[in-house]
């Protein structure tokens, strides 16, 4: 199949399956799945037309694809590339939200240098590229020393992915770091300094409204979009999303702004939850679920008993009221979670499962796609339409129940036009790393 895609000129992909929410300005027929035939063309590495599928003369040259499934590459706004395959030096002992914290923050204090940092990486954009994501948001711990280290570490993966991954980062902090003001200052100027985005991670502390406004007024001063953690728990007194709402509101802030988890909120009475979405609505939030990770830490039981709820937040009542909703990796392979390889198709699957994508479908494939692709401000990004570069991923499948009920392994990747190498890298790679 990959032979069958030219490697320059232009060529028409015909006979392709298409959904309508991630192809703006296709007019055609859509089944009740949202999917219609279509015939793309592309000439010098963008997509020149995309039209409703015709059997006609001008494409008798089309490369018939046979009603196979076409996605514009995945966007994925929330992962951990600096903590990404630690696990086998450094595993979770218990599976806990707790023992994920504390196993990556030893390791961090002991391994973490730059060249440390560095292969493990670009080891998961690597992996990201072969599986078809195009722009990938991660979160960097940015605990002292670890900021020092980290930074100057994305900074320089950033460009050697130009082109390939557009790559952002946003710094990770418990929320108790912005007591000690100047070196929170210093850390938002570092940030700033990157083009990178302001980050914390949010739970209940006595002062934490106080902390949010600074947090709030240092993005403000040197213009960056925010992106928390928030509420990671299953503990129904954790509101710290609403207070994150609230906060934006007072503080006119009017940068974008992602929060991740939300966990507790799937735990909480309904007009608490009420509240609190109005909130978010208002204050323009985006919110992103890991359902992966999630369904890992929540609900782990020292008992060794069953998990009873799935740890996700409440997606469908957000999107109901116009809040942007993504989903996204966060970990792979680290104590936070054991497993994952940054392939945005298994999290999409693994999202129609926990999280109910289906019945109907709608326009869910936008929470892998266009919506966080808005959240971090790359125009173009996330869909496929006339002009845009002709980066998209061929599928076998013909349908939703074909596409995500098999792992799709041998998907194509096409970037600008041409089909890359998905070669995943080996795990043998890192195994240096590993030993102590
Ligand atoms: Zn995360």
């Amino acid at each position: 199949m990959t032979s069958q895609i030219p490697d320059s000129g232009q060529f028409v992909l015909g006979n392709v399956r298409l959904h309508r929410s991630l192809t703006p300005g296709l007019a055609a027929t859509f089944d009740a799945d949202g999917f219609a035939l279509a015939d793309i063309t592309v000439a010098n590495g963008n997509i020149s037309s995309v039209a409703a599928h015709k059997k006609s003369k001008a494409l008798a040259d089309a490369i018939d694809l046979a009603g196979r499934i076409i996605l514009p590459c995945f966007v994925d706004c929330h992962t951990h590339i600096d903590k990404g395959h630690i696990w086998p030096r450094k595993p979770n002992p218990d599976g806990t939200f707790m023992g994920a914290l504390n196993a990556t923050g030893a390791d961090r204090a002991a391994r973490w240098n730059a060249e440390d940092v560095a292969r493990r990486m670009d080891f998961s954009l690597r992996s990201a590229y072969a599986h078809g994501t195009k722009a990938l948001r991660t979160h960097l711990d940015s605990v002292p020393p670890q900021e020092e280290i980290s930074w100057p570490v994305f900074e320089a993966m950033r460009e050697k992915w130009r082109g390939r991954i557009e790559l952002q980062a946003a710094c990770l902090l418990g929320i108790e770091g912005v007591r000690d003001k100047e070196w929170f200052e210093r850390l938002a100027k570092r940030v700033a300094a990157a083009k990178g985005v302001l980050g914390v991670v949010t739970y209940m502390v006595p002062d934490l409204e106080e902390l949010l406004d600074k947090v709030f007024s240092e993005a403000i001063k040197h213009g960056l979009d925010l992106d928390f953690h928030a509420d990671e728990t299953d503990d129904v007194a954790a509101i710290s999303l609403k207070k994150i709402a609230e906060a934006a509101l007072w503080n006119g802030f009017e940068g974008n702004i992602l929060v991740g988890h939300c966990c507790s909120l799937a735990r909480q009475p309904d007009l608490d939850v009420l509240d609190t979405l109005d909130k978010v609505a208002k204050a323009g939030l985006a919110v992103v679920s890991l359902p992966m990770c999630n369904l890992y830490l929540q609900d782990r039981r020292a008992d060794q008993t069953t998990p009873r709820w799935r740890g996700v937040t409440l997606l469908h009542e957000m999107k109901a009221r116009g809040i942007p909703v993504a989903v996204a990796s966060d970990n792979t392979r680290d104590p936070f979670y054991a497993y994952g390889d940054l392939d945005m198709l298994e999290v999409y699957r693994m999202a129609t499962r926990i999280l109910h994508f289906d019945h109907p479908v709608g326009d869910w494939p936008q929470a892998v796609a266009t919506t966080p692709a808005k959240v971090m401000r790359l125009d173009g990004f996330g869909m496929l339409a006339a002009g845009g570069s002709a980066d998209f991923i061929i599928f076998k499948g013909r349908s939703w129940t074909e596409l995500l009920s098999r792992p799709e392994s041998d998907r194509i990747v096409v970037r600008d036009g041409k089909a890359i190498e998905r070669q995943l890298p080996d795990y043998a790679e890192l195994d240096e790393l590993m030993v102590d």
